[in-house]
């Protein structure tokens, strides 16, 4: 039992936030210990004030789908902020520009562009995320990136203050965003291509593509590495021998080197075991240091 219980969330809260909610449920890889605190604000101004009134040294740990997390089985201490089912505004601004809250699934995004005559959003049909995860991680696919298309962002930080951003305030590369650090996404402002006849067709290619070479509908978080400069991580994997091999219940992808799957019982334990496996043998097999796409948290049970 969370030893944070009560004493961190004032009455308004008690009945809405959830105590030692197991993470597993709100992660693609379902593992994950519980969570001191889960909360799912009905909107900013409530999220504000929840985190005007959660104690400074309280941690705050927000999610999205979960879809590229490994929370260890001890859980998360702290505080985790959930946008899903909240954070769901979409609306066009312009002929190109939309702006989209953080809760809002990426495939949404990509169909509700094409019919509003954009194109180059369709790369997010397939990455199933939402937003404000597609943020945090610069997520891409086929040539697609987020941050290619961000005009501005709109934050929250931990005392509850909102702020719009541009691009500029932030370092961005490969899967990865640097920017003011205890603040979170709640929103954007994209812009695309204006593209008249953009219709349905790629995004049904894309994921059909998808289909063909990577597990889709086994658990897991897409790829666990992020590609090193020269080579891809799937590959290296690969040539190490490693596809297939198992920890426990999670084993690495037959299909697509570079993910992991869980089986059914799997334990974050054997999810992180397994990672560090693949790194050990791959850097003595090539001599290349892979380094993790998937974001890992929490404490080891
Ligand atoms: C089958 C499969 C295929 C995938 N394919 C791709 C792909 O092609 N390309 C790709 O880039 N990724 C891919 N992913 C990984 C994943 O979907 C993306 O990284 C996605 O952007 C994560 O979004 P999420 O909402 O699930 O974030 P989460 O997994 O919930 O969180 C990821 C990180 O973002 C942070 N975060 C979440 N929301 C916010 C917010 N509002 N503000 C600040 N930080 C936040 C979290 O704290 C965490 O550090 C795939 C995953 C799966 C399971």
């Amino acid at each position: 039992m969370s030893v944070l219980r009560s004493l961190d969330v004032g009455p308004e809260f008690a009945a809405r936030v959830l105590h030692d909610e197991p993470m597993s449920r709100h992660t693609s890889w379902h593992v994950g210990g519980p969570a001191d605190l889960f909360f799912t604000p009905r909107d900013i101004m409530e999220l504000a004030s929840f985190l005007r009134q959660l104690r400074p040294e309280v941690a705050v740990l927000w999610i999205g789908l979960g879809s590229n997390l490994l929370v260890r089985d001890g859980g998360v201490r702290g505080a985790v902020v959930c946008t899903v089912g909240s954070f769901g505004a979409l609306e066009r601004k312009s002929v190109n520009v939309i702006r989209a809250e953080a809760g809002v699934p990426c495939a949404r995004v990509a169909k509700q562009c094409v019919k509003w005559g954009m194109g180059a959003a369709e790369f997010l049909a397939g990455i199933p995320g939402t937003l404000g995860g597609a943020l945090a991680m610069n997520a891409g696919a086929w040539g697609g990136e987020t941050w290619r298309h961000v005009i501005e962002v709109e934050v929250l930080d931990r005392r509850g203050a909102r702020r719009t951003r541009k691009r500029d305030d932030y370092e961005v590369g490969y899967r990865q965003v640097k920017g003011p650090q205890n603040e979170w996404f709640t929103g954007a402002t994209l812009q695309f291509e204006r593209n008249a006849r953009a219709d349905t067709d790629l995004i049904s290619e894309l994921l059909e593509r998808r289909k063909q070479t990577q597990p889709i509908g086994e658990w897991n978080c897409g790829s666990v590495f992020v590609n090193p400069r020269t080579d891809h991580a799937a590959r290296l994997i690969e040539d190490a021998g490693l596809k297939g091999y198992r920890i426990g219940d999670a084993s690495v992808s037959t299909k697509h080197a570079n993910f992991i799957i869980n089986h059914g019982k799997a334990r974050a334990a054997d999810i992180e075991a397994l990672i560090r496996h693949v790194q050990s043998t791959v850097a003595r097999a090539s001599g290349i240091e892979l380094h993790t796409e998937v974001r890992i948290v929490g404490e080891a049970r």
